[in-house]
């Protein structure tokens, strides 16, 4: 289904973006996976990428650095020919109460979550719009929609990068590009490692009972990669905890 297709993976290296590299992989596409400082677990998911026949590279690049990214997805671009889809999946918490948060802890995830993405796009959106042909799937949060306690900075990046997501839409819809959000509610990751999966009041808040799993959200990224009609939408993954 993705054959012939390049993606790049922001956050690759664990979590929803091992899965969703390794889901586009399966699909047939060729995997250049981002990460901060995962080097072992980078090379890993490549090196599972591969075993499912298709070409995989591991980039270390800190997304929040406009100019690493620029040199990254221009590295990228040279070895893999050109990119096709885009998926920003990168992200950190820095959770506390407002009351208290640090400015640091604020601009952080703001930074990492929110311009990392901006940074992706603004330097893949020229090689979209010379292909006449891009994919930009953000991974947004159901924090961003409904708001969570504690998470005052995480909420604003994901509800930005809705934001984001709508406005990048219609700029780039007139040359073919996509641009969608998916917004998962508890994925079982080393993100959610601190809450235990026997937190009852958790679970009870969650309609089909259970926390995600990524492939799960892999699901939902392969499903928008393929789609050339959906732009500018929001799916959540979050078994209805947001409904
Ligand atoms: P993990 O903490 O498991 O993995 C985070 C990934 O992001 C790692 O690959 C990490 O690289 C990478 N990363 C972190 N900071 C940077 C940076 N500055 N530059 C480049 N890469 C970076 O997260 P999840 O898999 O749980 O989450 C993935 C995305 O999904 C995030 O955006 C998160 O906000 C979102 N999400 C997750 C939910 C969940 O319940 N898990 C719910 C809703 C949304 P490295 O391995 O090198 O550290």
């Amino acid at each position: 289904m993705l054959k012939g297709k390049v993606a790049l993976v922001t956050g690759g290296s664990r979590g929803i973006g091992a899965a969703v590299a390794e889901k586009l992989a399966s699909l047939g596409a060729e995997v250049a996976v981002i990460y901060s400082g995962n080097e072992e677990k980078a090379e890993a998911v490549c090196e599972r990428c591969r075993t499912l026949g298709v070409r995989a590279a591991a980039y270390r690049c800190d997304v929040a650095d406009f100019e690493a990214v620029k040199g990254t997805v221009a590295k990228v671009k040279e070895e893999f020919g050109t990119i096709h889809i885009l998926v920003n999946n990168a992200g950190i918490t820095r959770d506390g109460l407002v009351l208290s948060m640090k400015e640091e802890d604020f601009d952080g995830v703001l930074d990492v979550n929110l311009k990392g993405a901006f940074n992706m796009i603004r330097h893949c959106s020229g090689i979209f719009l010379r292909n006449r042909f891009g994919r930009i799937i953000n991974i947004s949060s159901v924090s961003g929609m409904i708001g969570n306690p504690g998470q005052v900075n995480y909420s604003a990046s994901k509800a930005g990068l809705i934001g984001m997501t709508k406005s990048v839409a219609k700029e780039l819809a007139p040359r073919g590009i996509t641009c969608n959000a998916v917004a998962p509610g508890f994925i079982r990751t080393d993100m959610t490692g601190e809450l235990s999966a026997a937190d009852n009041k958790l679970l009870s808040a969650i309609p089909l009972g259970r926390m995600g799993q990524a492939e799960e959200v892999a699901e939902a990224v392969a499903f928008l990669a393929a789609s050339a009609y959906i732009t500018g939408e929001v799916i959540r993954v979050d078994g209805g905890i947001a409904m």
